[in-house]
């Protein structure tokens, strides 16, 4: 299977190239279709299988395909990508800048642990993509700065983690405030009932993959 057979488009075949991935590890091959097609996705998988590329590239090609910005006007956020960590953070981040490099579209970082106003700016000037652990975006949201009102497309990466570190509440509450017409992908390393009830309550005939 090639990058090429995956219909993915030149500019992400080109990203892919400079990066010299040869060809799609498994879980990329098979998320990358149903993704792309709309659907939601269960995914239970490690850090190390090529996971953060499954979601990335998708949705960089399905954003990349529509005019991010409503009348005109300044960008909105489309993709909210949740994640425990800052560190996680900063990597899917550091990802997407090298396989988003030939697409017109822009990210930000919204992590705990530094100065909130660089994070305030970025938002007032707009983003497609937003990665973010759940503290700082509630405390944001909180105070009127982010605007999630735009999100087709969630994604919430080691949600396993998540749990674990005490997020549930801050996730259910930002949850809340996206539009329930969307589409959810979830990642899990591991499969304990609270993540069977939560994949439940917030996917739709989700795509199953396991790695
Ligand atoms: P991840 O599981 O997303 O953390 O990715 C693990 C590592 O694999 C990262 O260093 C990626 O840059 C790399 N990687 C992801 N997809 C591919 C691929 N198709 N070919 C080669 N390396 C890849």
């Amino acid at each position: 299977m090639t990058f090429e057979q995956l219909k993915l488009i030149p500019p992400i075949l080109k990203a892919l190239a400079k990066e010299n991935y040869r060809q799609p590890t498994p879980i990329q091959e098979q998320a990358i279709p149903p993704v792309l097609a709309g659907r939601d996705l269960f995914g239970c998988a490690q850090t190390g299988t090529g996971k953060t590329a499954a979601f990335l590239l998708p949705i960089i090609q399905l954003l990349s395909s529509q005019q991010g910005r409503p009348s005109g006007g300044k960008r909105v956020i489309r993709s909210l990508i949740l994640t425990p960590t800052r560190e996680l953070a900063i990597q899917i981040s550091d990802n997407f800048k090298s396989y988003g490099r030939f697409s017109n579209l822009r990210s930000a970082v919204i992590v705990g642990g530094v100065s909130q106003k660089a994070q305030e700016q970025a938002l007032e000037q707009g983003m497609d993509i937003l990665i973010a652990t759940p503290g700082r975006l509630i405390d944001l949201m909180n105070q009127g700065f982010a605007d999630l009102r735009h999100v087709q497309i969630l994604v919430l990466d080691e949600a396993d983690r998540m749990l674990d570190m005490g997020f549930i509440h801050d996730m259910r509450r930002i949850i809340a405030k996206l539009p329930a017409k969307r589409q959810t992908l979830f990642f899990s390393a591991t499969m304990p009932p609270e993540i069977t009830s939560l994949v439940n309550s917030l996917l739709t005939n989700p795509m199953k993959i396991e790695i």
